[in-house]
């Protein structure tokens, strides 16, 4: 049933190349988005859809993300084989798959009890094993900190501190922060205890729901 075939492969490829051109070079990515079938996480009727470098309606009025800013996110968690990831938002599970492609150790948390029940038990079935939360991850993990890196998958209209005092000493938080339309991609470093922050362009993500997150 879930097939991956020459076909896919080709498109998948493609997709890679279309990424490069769009600014994506580290090596890791790239080689993740090729070996993740994104066309496992739509329906069969919807498969043309599936390696174009656009985001697509995944049900509960959420999406699973561009791929350009899955890659651009990865890219500038700047993961290292064994690095202890939280995601906040899992929605379709895709993200995740890519952080494990790249080697680190996935913990990501779904606000939205059908998603996480959803994913929890499709992901496996495909060979990907994160570690599910449901949860609010406005307020990040606690149970499970420090991590490494940590990476926001919803716009956010602040810093939720909660999550940059979940970072460990030279760990990096990726959040897209703004208004409910459009966000600026920021980037945190931890470094001697201190923050440091760099902006980047401009995204449009889903609401980050919760305690320190937008009223649903
Ligand atoms: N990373 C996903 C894209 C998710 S879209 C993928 O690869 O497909 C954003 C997701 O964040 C949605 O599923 C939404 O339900 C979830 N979300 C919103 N607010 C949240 C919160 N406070 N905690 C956890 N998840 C949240």
């Amino acid at each position: 049933m879930l097939e991956d075939n020459y076909k896919q492969r080709g498109l998948r490829n493609k997709l890679v190349k279309n990424l490069q051109k769009k600014g994506i070079s580290d090596p890791v990515v790239l080689d993740a988005i090729g070996k993740v079938p994104r066309h496992f996480f739509f329906e069969n009727a919807l498969l043309e859809h599936a390696y174009q470098d656009k985001a697509f309606p995944i049900g509960e009025g959420q999406t699973i993300s561009q791929p350009y800013t899955v890659a651009f996110q990865s890219e500038k968690l700047e993961i290292r084989p064994g690095d202890k990831v939280l995601e906040i938002g899992t929605g379709s599970g895709y993200q995740a798959c890519i952080l494990l492609a790249m080697g680190a150790r996935v913990y990501t948390i779904e606000y939205n009890r059908k998603l996480y029940e959803t994913t929890r038990d499709f992901l496996p079935l495909i060979g990907f094993r994160p570690y599910f939360f449901h949860g609010d991850g406005s307020k990040g993990l606690p149970a499970k900190a420090p991590f490494n890196k940590i990476i926001v998958t919803a716009g956010a209209p602040i810093i939720p501190s909660a999550l940059t005092d979940q970072l460990a000493e030279g760990g990096i938080l990726i959040i897209p922060v703004g208004d409910r339309e459009s966000q600026k991609m920021v980037r945190i470093r931890k470094r001697d205890g201190r923050l440091f922050k760099e902006e980047f362009a401009n995204f449009a993500f889903v609401p980050l729901l919760g305690e320190q997150g937008w009223k649903a």
